[in-house]
């Protein structure tokens, strides 16, 4: 969360520093004096070259708290990337975190003002913010890298942008994982879509979207572009945006023109801006908005799941087409009308991965025919098995791909008239060491 623009950050914002052409920053509150006020307060203050952190958290060894700062830093380097920003040129930044068990404590010493709202898990005030203490580790560390996010947009970037950016950014900047270096020593990576649950543990924004697709009430592109401010309360909002930054920063069609709009002003008219962009389509966004949210799924790879909208040919005479093992729904190049009836027989083998056996230390190839293998199963089928679906975009229910059959030899009747899609059935996570393709021949049924 972040306070409501108020007078006082007003005023605090016109004390700006040159970042890069057109880009200004609000200068921060002193740190130094802060950090005296909470040792004086007899509170624990750990330091880096971007954050102190004060906490009344009992020193318990082994809990990764005296980590926080170090990863702070390197999320800062990171950070300083993403926005085209030369770490030199910030270096005298800091920012003063509160890592809070007892709130009475913070108010006492004077370093939780009355002014600010009585948050949930986190609050950011400029660069300055406040976090909760959490029994879980990794969600200490991504409430800190969170609220730590909104410090350096607030003050470096100076933002003020619709809350899905404000608070989409945040959590795209925050969502990591810990990798060991060659000391053994964990290093913070940037991985704003998750390979692995536990990378995230306790965060659910998966899970959350999954969750609304299944009930059939996704979240909307428009809808989430316009969430009003003080939207932000609950997992679902947060997840939506985080949705949105995540797919216009990673997507091929979205990701230079985002990454240039992010490096401009972050300000009221963010949304305008996106729109205006050269080569910008909000139909298309939308609609990858949807697919994303359809999908989405630990491991997914946003460049591999790409879907070429492209409205294709009639099927006129028997057609050949490739199906890479590896990627999402592939335009056949072959758009049906509603109610055509035609028919699948594909051939070829797939390697969907391999199962090492640590006992004997073999490896096991897991090839895959059309039809799948019952060895592992994926939303109800094997993986493996050819799926043929269509984009649909009925009135009333929320737009899919709606799948018209399955297998190595089948026949499909189109449910509406559009392209033809198909793809190999699998978890979007284990299609990194997926190869192979399928030959799909589709003519029409007699
Ligand atoms: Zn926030």
């Amino acid at each position: 969360m972040r306070p409501p623009r108020t007078p006082i950050l007003a005023v605090c914002l016109t004390a700006a520093l040159a970042i890069g052409p057109g880009v200004e920053a609000a200068e921060g509150l002193a740190v130094a004096p802060l950090a005296a006020t909470a040792r004086r307060a007899g509170l624990r203050l750990l330091e880096s070259d971007h954050l102190v952190l004060a906490t009344d958290r009992p020193v318990r060894a082994g809990d990764g708290v005296d980590d926080l700062p170090r990863i702070f830093d390197e999320a800062f380097v990171c950070w300083c990337g993403h926005y085209g920003i030369e770490p030199a040129a910030v270096r005298d930044w800091r920012a003063f975190g509160c890592l809070v068990v007892d709130r009475e404590r913070f108010r006492t010493a004077g370093l939780l003002p009355p002014t600010i709202p009585d948050f949930a898990h986190g609050f950011c005030d400029r660069n300055r913010f406040w976090f909760v203490d959490q029994s879980n580790p990794d969600y200490r560390r991504h409430l800190l890298l969170h609220e730590g996010g909104h410090a350096f947009t607030l003050t470096i970037r100076g933002l003020n942008t619709p809350e899905w950016y404000t608070e989409g950014i945040a959590e795209f900047l925050a969502t990591h994982r810990l990798d060991r270096d060659a000391a053994g020593v964990e290093r913070f990576v940037h991985a704003p879509l998750p390979a692995r649950a536990g990378d995230v543990e306790q965060l659910g924004r998966i899970e959350e979207l999954r969750k609304r697709r299944a009930a059939g009430t996704p979240p909307r592109l428009a809808a989430v572009l316009a969430a009003p401010p003080g939207n932000h309360h609950a997992i679902a909002a947060y997840a939506s945006s985080w949705a949105a930054v995540v797919l216009f920063s990673q997507h091929p069609a979205f990701a230079r023109p985002f990454a240039a709009a992010e490096r401009g002003p972050l300000d009221a008219d963010f949304n305008a801006r996106l729109a205006a962009l050269p080569g910008w389509d909000m139909d298309r966004a939308a609609r990858e908005y949807d697919a994303f949210v359809a999908d989405v799924d630990y491991g997914y790879d946003i460049t591999r799941m790409a879907v070429d909208w492209s409205p294709g040919r009639p099927l006129v005479a028997p057609t050949r087409v490739t199906v890479d093992a590896c990627r999402g729904w592939q335009n056949t190049g072959l758009t049906l009308e509603r109610g055509d009836r035609c028919c699948l027989a594909a051939r070829g083998r797939v390697l969907l991965g391999e199962v090492r056996d640590p006992a004997t230390k073999t490896v096991t190839p897991i090839e895959s025919e059309a039809d799948g293998i019952t060895l592992r199963w994926y939303r109800g089928r094997p993986v493996g098995r050819l799926l043929a679906a269509q984009w649909e975009e009925p009135g009333g229910k929320p737009p899919g791909f709606v799948i018209l059959g399955a297998g190595a030899t089948v026949d499909i009747t189109a449910a509406t008239s559009g392209p033809l899609y198909l793809q190999v059935n699998e978890p979007p996570g284990d299609r990194t060491d997926t190869t192979g393709s399928f030959t799909v021949e589709i003519r029409s049924a007699p």
